[in-house]
């Protein structure tokens, strides 16, 4: 459409809009409400399904405006990609409606602070912080401190359950140090996750089920 759009002519001041100009507006808008409601639909899906099959949602305290940040120099073209893409998926939206529905079940959801764990940097098995791995061309990390090898977005995933489920090397067991909060400003804990996560466990009625972890993630 916008390469048909190029074709027609944009009325200038003082002239009408042609009728071509008007159709390929009106054309245009069509296609950007039905990509709009595809997306809505399709962040209702996900964000469903997952709430429907755990308790604990595990996610990172986004801060969206930060992470589309415009880039300066080298990898500019990229970084303008990448924030339209981080945009047009809606992390802000997926979290509040993933929040929303595991609430809505007596769940619970934990963010994390990015900005002190450096999930995408750091490694899951040894807990060394990677500044290279902060270039996000890098799409595959091997540890260059243990030869741990995991592909990016995974390794992002487990780093974040694992800190939930003080399972990550060398970071502390208190949630609440590290500068996580949840979902429910009620719940108040510096105990583990693990006995967290039975609790609520028992709250809800599902039943018990060893195959399902007790928490994801979403990175
Ligand atoms: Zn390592």
């Amino acid at each position: 459409v916008a390469k048909l759009k190029r074709r027609k002519r944009a009325p200038r001041k003082g002239v009408k809009a042609s009728r071509r100009w008007k159709k390929i507006n009106r054309l245009e808008a069509k296609l950007q409400a039905k990509v709009a409601r595809q997306r809505k639909d399709w962040q209702h899906k996900v964000t469903s399904e997952i709430a429907r099959r755990y308790d604990i949602g595990v996610t990172e305290k986004l801060n969206v405006k930060n992470m589309t940040r415009k880039a300066k120099g080298k990898g500019k073209k990229r970084k303008a990609g990448l924030n339209k893409s981080i945009l047009s998926v809606g992390f802000a939206t997926l979290n509040r409606l993933l929040t929303y529905k595991i609430e809505q079940k007596g769940g619970l959801v934990l963010f994390l602070p990015t900005q002190t764990l450096k999930p995408s940097q750091r490694c899951p098995k040894c807990d060394a912080i990677h500044k290279e791995w902060a270039d996000l061309s890098n799409r595959y990390h091997v540890c260059p401190a243990c030869g741990f090898a995991i592909e990016r977005d995974r390794g992002t995933v487990m780093i974040l359950y694992n800190v939930a489920t003080n399972q990550q090397p060398g970071l502390g067991t208190s949630l609440v140090s590290l500068g996580c909060f949840s979902s429910t400003s009620e719940t108040r804990y510096t105990g583990s996750m693990k006995q967290l996560g039975q609790r609520k466990r028992q709250k809800s009625r599902r039943k018990a089920d060893g195959e399902t972890p007790p928490a994801c993630a979403v990175g």
